[in-house]
């Protein structure tokens, strides 16, 4: 699988790091209950299909990146810094 990296172009996935699902919303510091924060640390959904996921290009530029892919063809659909 080939990823485009925004900032070096297009690179093996072997050089990246899958981070996190990027479409969660980080509950405001200092706020919330103890089970919304496990919630949002621990507990992950596992779709199939297209997904916004946070791409680390840990062998390159080291720069975090959103990345669209298809989980179920690893179809790229898209990507933004
Ligand atoms: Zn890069």
């Amino acid at each position: 699988m080939k990823i485009p990296c925004p900032h070096c172009g297009e690179r093996d996935v072997a050089e990246f790091r899958y981070g996190s699902d990027a479409t969660k919303t980080r509950p405001v510091h200092g706020k919330g209950t103890q089970k919304i924060w496990h919630d949002y640390v621990f507990l992950f959904e596992n779709p199939k299909g297209p997904h916004e996921e946070y791409w680390h290009h840990v062998l390159g530029c080291r720069q975090w990146f959103k990345l669209k892919r298809n989980t179920a063809t690893n179809e790229i659909l898209g990507g933004e810094q």
